[in-house]
């Protein structure tokens, strides 16, 4: 056991002046924070617990979009009426992940920060060899086992997949992160790892999530989240993808496509291809696979996660016909 020191902030500027101080670790759910702490790969001097702040875990959804504060609770996000109608992929992302238990303790601002499942870099004493915790190092999973790794946003530095839902849903419907005294789209706060695996968001020191706002849209709302994984519940994304659509005024027409996914890329992934495929379109399922297989642009296989490249433009081509078949729109 490690001693730290433990700060119970009063205000938000104090948690964040906190945080300012190098070896500081903000506590939210503390269910991501606490395992990193047990497996080693954290080791914080201050633990500053920000779980009673008032006003951070608002809940707000108008006629021009949602602000979910950024300790709203997983299940209090997932099940909230107005997000279930107008954000269904939202609702569906945060329902289908983690357990129940984990749900009711976990932060919507914990939930962007969780670190990768990759192994090596959760084994700190079998592995040393890992970029992203100790930089220079090496990378253990390039000639190891990577099933779960990433075939998208990789470089030869780390192929660690980032393993969250709800972020998959907020890139597909254009979220904004509110830092406080900045925002930033959330396909920017997500980093590709590059040469430095090690910084996986725009986020600097001294800096905390207040808050994310997701507008309305009419793809927005005609919304699903599909999750494949090796089990039905409590499991990571194999492959996962985030698919809403917009018609135009014949019911038929693809007018707007926003597609996301996860499970298969280093960052949430925007699939800016299948979405350019598809606008102007109508969707039967020979032009749905099609275009669904433009997911896959650029991917790198590392033998144990070749399958990912197979299977996810069918997660993708599978979303886009149930919502199809949902709106009436299937050719
Ligand atoms: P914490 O553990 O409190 O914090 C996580 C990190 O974020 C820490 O570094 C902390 O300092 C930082 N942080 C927290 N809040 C803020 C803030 N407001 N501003 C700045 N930094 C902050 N997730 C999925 O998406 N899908 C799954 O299928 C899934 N399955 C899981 C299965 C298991 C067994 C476990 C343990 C976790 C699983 N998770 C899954 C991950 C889970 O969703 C996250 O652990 C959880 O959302 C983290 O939220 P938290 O509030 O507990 O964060
Ligand atoms: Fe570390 Fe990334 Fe390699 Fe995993 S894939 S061992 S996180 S450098």
């Amino acid at each position: 056991m490690r001693d730290f020191s433990y700060l119970r902030a009063s205000s938000a500027e104090e948690a964040r002046n906190a945080a300012l101080q190098a070896g500081t670790a903000l506590l939210a759910g503390g269910t991501t924070l606490l395992d990193l702490a047990k497996c080693g790969v954290t080791e914080p001097e201050t633990v500053v617990d920000i779980t009673h702040l008032a006003g951070l875990g608002e809940i707000a959804v108008d006629a021009t979009g949602a602000t979910i504060g950024a300790l709203a609770r997983m299940g209090d996000v997932a099940d909230h009426k107005d997000i279930r109608s107008a954000f269904p992929a939202v609702s569906e992302s945060l329902s289908l992940a983690a357990s129940a238990q984990l749900r009711n303790m976990a932060t919507i601002g914990g939930n962007l920060l969780q670190r990768t499942r990759c192994p090596y870099f959760r084994d700190p004493g079998t592995f040393p060899a890992c970029n992203k915790r100790n930089p220079g190092s090496g990378c253990s999973a390039i000639g190891g086992v990577t099933r779960n790794h990433a075939v998208l946003g990789t470089s030869e530095t780390c192929i660690a997949t980032y393993p969250g839902d709800l972020a998959v849903a907020l890139v597909a419907f254009d979220a904004v992160v509110d830092l406080g005294d900045r925002k930033v789209a959330i396909d920017e706060f997500f980093l590709t790892p590059g040469n430095t695996p090690d910084r996986e968001t725009v986020l600097e020191r001294g800096e905390m999530i207040t808050s994310i706002s997701i507008p309305v849209s009419s793809a927005a709302k005609n919304s699903t989240y599909l999750k494949v994984r090796d089990r039905q519940s409590y499991e990571f994304a194999a492959a996962s993808a985030a698919v809403g659509i917009e018609l135009e005024e014949d019911g038929k027409t693809v007018c707007d496509i926003r597609i996301a996914l996860g499970g298969v890329a280093t960052k949430p992934w925007r699939a800016h291809a299948v979405e350019r495929a598809l606008v102007g379109k109508l969707l039967d399922a020979e032009t749905i696979e099609k275009a669904s297989r433009l997911a896959m642009e650029g991917a790198v296989s590392h033998g144990g996660n070749q399958y990912k490249i197979d299977l996810a433009p069918r997660v993708v081509a599978r979303a886009i016909l149930t919502m199809a078949q949902t709106m009436g729109a299937l050719a």
